[in-house]
């Protein structure tokens, strides 16, 4: 009996060669564009400690109760696939000193990130974030900048109909006071769903980004904690939005912004399609001025960003944006008979040597399907070797456009493929 053909697990996909020039044409905006406003690049392990992430993310969030893959290695160690990027740079901040280096300490990352969540259109279990960190600065102005860079990201990617979704969700004096006030308005309330019932005991600002239809209108009339801040985060929201607006960057005030983990303080963000609205934000952030202190070490503020590749690489296809990658092939490599061959094979790894791309077909014998390939890659030049230049050590160039062929002794056909490729 045939054995059953193994699948990649739901949620995850095979990039495949077609597609990776979205991936690439995404990291390499990115980074371009956040390494010119001053951003490091770090690399952080795939799984971490699941401590991390339940002490910082917060064990009553969707994401430690529902979607973070956790699992025990050899030694019993309990380990979890990093879900976020944040809490691992944080650990890392802290476990590398980075307290002594000249703050704010301005990180970047890229790479896959992992969710048991349902998946459907825009929802992986595992999928790629982009993400920005700013650690040891609390200045409003690094919220601005912060905002400002996400931004510019997507403006750079050519991404419009965005919108900025924003709000402040506070600081431990103001947010506790808000809670209460908005738990006593839930109180008199009928209707609300099972899930909001339980986050008013665990995490009552969660009940504000609730789907239920019944909870929408419920929210409606509730209290807003952008009406309740205490004095400091009222001063620093403020001030954020001046800069904002100092850059003309657009963005709505929502109150229905609270991101779902724990260590979020103050500002908060989203970046949405205007016409989708919230059903998949393009990315997202917020200020963490307690996690420090979550994670053991001394205090220490930060703001940071995370977009998802999937989402942005979907957004790119739906508003037809062009992405192109530059030629890598120059050159096809075309042989005619054995020892020809063996010559080709020869001048293949030549021009590789001398960072020429080139493309060649050994299985193929007739020039007619060799030179249809070369077309097809749309080489500028084909190099053919056959039973006769084999024997004189020459090599004909063939220019693809004009179909002019000339004939050159073999050691000068690299520097000549150099000259005519500006290599
Ligand atoms: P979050 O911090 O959860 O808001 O995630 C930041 C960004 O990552 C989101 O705005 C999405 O663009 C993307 N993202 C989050 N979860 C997923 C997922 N399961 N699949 C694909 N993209 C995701």
């Amino acid at each position: 009996m045939a054995k059953k053909m193994i699948q990649r697990p739901r949620g995850t996909k095979d990039i495949l060669p077609k597609e990776q020039i979205y991936f690439k044409n995404v990291e390499k905006t990115f980074s371009e564009t956040v390494e010119k406003a001053g951003f490091s690049k770090i690399t952080f392990p795939t799984f971490e400690d699941a401590k991390l992430f339940n002490r910082s993310i917060g064990k009553d969030t969707d994401v430690i109760e529902k979607e973070m893959y956790t699992f025990s290695d050899k030694s019993g160690n309990l380990l979890a696939l990093r879900p976020e990027g944040t809490a691992s740079v944080m650990r890392a901040y802290i476990e590398n000193g980075m307290q002594s280096w000249s703050q704010p300490v301005k990180l970047y990352y890229f790479g896959p990130f992992f969710r048991y969540d349902r998946p459907q259109a825009g929802r992986y279990r595992e999928f790629f974030q982009f993400g920005l960190e700013v650690i040891g600065d609390n200045n409003p102005l690094v919220d601005a900048s912060l905002i400002a860079t996400a931004w510019r990201i997507y403006k750079k990617l050519n991404i419009e109909n965005l919108t900025i979704e924003l709000n402040s969700i506070g600081c431990g004096t103001c947010r506790p006071k808000y809670e209460k006030l908005l738990k006593s308005y839930y109180q008199d309330q009928k209707g609300a769903c099972k899930d909001c019932l339980r986050r008013l005991k665990t995490k009552p600002i969660r009940v504000l980004d609730c789907k239920n239809e019944k909870c929408l209108m419920i929210q409606h009339d509730a209290p807003q904690l952008i009406n309740n801040l205490c004095s400091s985060c009222h001063d620093h929201f403020k001030t954020v939005l001046e800069y904002l607006d100092e850059l003309e960057i657009p963005y709505q005030l929502n109150p229905k912004i609270v991101r779902g983990l724990d260590y979020y303080t103050n500002t908060v963000f989203e970046i949405w399609n205007q016409k989708e609205k919230a059903q998949n934000s393009l990315g997202g952030g917020g200020r963490y001025d307690g996690l420090a202190e979550i994670l053991g070490s001394s205090k220490k503020t930060g703001i940071g960003f995370a977009g998802g590749v999937e989402r942005v690489i979907d957004e790119i296809k739906k508003e037809e944006i062009e992405v192109s990658e530059q030629k890598k092939i120059d050159v096809f490599v075309a042989q005619l008979g054995d020892k020809a061959r063996k010559k080709c094979f020869r001048l293949l790894n030549d021009l590789l040597d001398a960072g020429i791309g080139v493309e060649t077909r050994f299985d193929r014998g007739g020039i007619g399907d060799q030179l249809r390939i070369a077309s097809n890659l749309g080489v500028a030049y084909t190099l053919l070797i056959g039973q006769r230049e084999a024997f004189d050590e020459t090599v004909i160039i063939k220019e693809m456009d004009s179909g002019n062929q000339e004939i050159f002794p073999y050691e000068k056909i690299v520097r000549e493929m150099q000259k005519r490729l500006k290599k």
